[in-house]
């Protein structure tokens, strides 16, 4: 399995679980770090993309340069893949030198089988419709206001948070299920 060979990741592997918990389609932004994330999911039957953050593919990357002008990374993220919604947006991040050598000398990593142990468990758990607590709501209210999202993008994040508390064992989505949820969306 791909998934096993996967370097460090912890955000990426997160979002990975959660798709899996609960059917969710996942866009990874970034370069062969995203490829490699996104061929895991094809073995897994989840519904994936993979697009580089520009046409070079390093912007945001702490090491190298991006060599686009600002008007190539704008026409390069209004085009249909970068745009292509998904329930699950990750930038990944450049395996970078520091995380290569905390892979070689830490402890084994966690292997496919047991991300899938704890989905199964997830799968059965029960999370009610309806958000019924004060906090979450209140945290809902913010991004509501803040973000201007589509009733789909409602949706879509409030699947992905009843996901979560499903992960969670959580009867209901609590504020920080939401709030992981949040940190899921699309930023640009
Ligand atoms: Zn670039």
């Amino acid at each position: 399995m791909i998934y096993n060979k996967i370097i460090n990741q912890e955000h990426a592997k997160r979002a990975v679980e959660i798709a899996l918990s609960g059917n969710h389609s996942i866009k990874f932004i970034g370069n062969d770090e995203a490829e490699q994330l996104k061929q895991a999911c094809d073995e897994l039957n989840i519904k994936t993309i993979a697009v580089k953050s520009c046409r070079c593919g390093n912007l945001n990357d702490q090491e190298r340069d991006c060599l686009c002008r600002l008007f190539e990374i704008k026409n390069h993220q209004r085009g249909k893949k970068y745009r292509t919604p998904t329930d699950l947006t990750i930038e990944v991040l450049r395996v970078t030198p520091a995380a290569y050598l905390k892979y070689e000398r830490g402890k084994k990593q966690e292997s496919v089988n047991e991300v899938k142990k704890r989905v199964k468990k997830a799968k059965k758990n029960k999370v009610a419709e309806k958000i019924t607590d004060e906090q979450t709501l209140q945290l809902l209210e913010i991004a509501l206001k803040q973000l201007h999202l589509s009733l789909n993008q409602i949706n879509s994040l409030k699947r992905v948070a009843q996901t979560i508390a499903k992960l969670d064992s959580s009867f209901e989505i609590k504020v920080r299920h939401l709030a992981e949820a949040l940190q899921y969306r699309q930023r640009n």
